[in-house]
């Protein structure tokens, strides 16, 4: 099985996608977590060089690129052989990101998407994609508390670059995504309490996958 977690900046997301596996594994069900940006040493080169800024002057076009050659090596490498041996891949973020980030908020052309699409997942689309919805005035808030508990300074999840207004835009595009693939997605709000939401997710993953 292979479920993808989605959705804006600062949801809670990998928190969760921690949390399922741990509930996987606790029913003696082989899992993996991985991630993206990244989740294999070729793919996570490229994750640090697209967030250190050094493809912005790029355009959103090459960064698709991009991202697309980082999930060709991360497919190839760690989830499609993982899925042939029946272990379950979990994925913060995958390609719903590429679309709602490069593409509907990117402004990246719809037809280089699902070109790029179609060749980095080969075939491996996930069978079940948990968007995490939540507004992004909340978003912001909690990742502001938690830069003041961990006393670092409010850098990443892109809050200090971009306006209010993209974020509300990219979780339309992530709800828009949902829509249109409703046989995948599930929407579930990341406003809830993180135990609620946590056995949310368990719900929704049992009812799909009742085995
Ligand atoms: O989910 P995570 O915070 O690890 O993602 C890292 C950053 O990569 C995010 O802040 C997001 O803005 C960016 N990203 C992107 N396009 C993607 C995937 C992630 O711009 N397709």
């Amino acid at each position: 099985r292979f479920i993808t977690f989605e959705g804006g900046e600062g949801v809670g997301k990998s928190t969760q996608v921690k949390r399922l596996l741990q509930n996987l594994q606790n029913y003696s069900i082989e899992a993996v977590r991985t991630r993206e940006p990244g989740g294999t040493a070729k793919a996570e080169a490229i994750r640090s060089f697209i967030l250190q800024g050094r493809s912005e002057s790029w355009g959103a076009g090459a960064e698709a690129v991009l991202f697309a050659a980082a999930r060709l090596d991360h497919v190839t490498q760690l989830i499609a052989p993982n899925l042939r041996n029946g272990t379950w891949v979990i994925s913060d973020r995958f390609h719903d990101s590429t679309r709602a980030y490069q593409g509907l908020t990117g402004g990246v052309d719809d037809k280089l998407i699902a070109g790029l699409e179609v060749l980095a997942l080969d075939g491996n689309t996930p069978d079940l994609t948990i968007v995490l919805d939540m507004d992004p005035e909340i978003a912001f808030k909690r990742v502001a508390q938690r830069a003041i508990e961990d006393g670092l300074a409010l850098t990443g999840d892109r809050f200090e670059k971009e306006e209010i207004e993209w974020h509300k835009r990219l979780r339309e595009g992530f709800l828009q995504i949902a829509r249109d693939n409703p046989e995948r997605c599930v929407v579930i709000s990341a406003e809830q309490a993180e135990d609620v939401l946590e056995a949310t997710i368990w719900e929704a993953v049992s009812e799909r996958f009742p085995e």
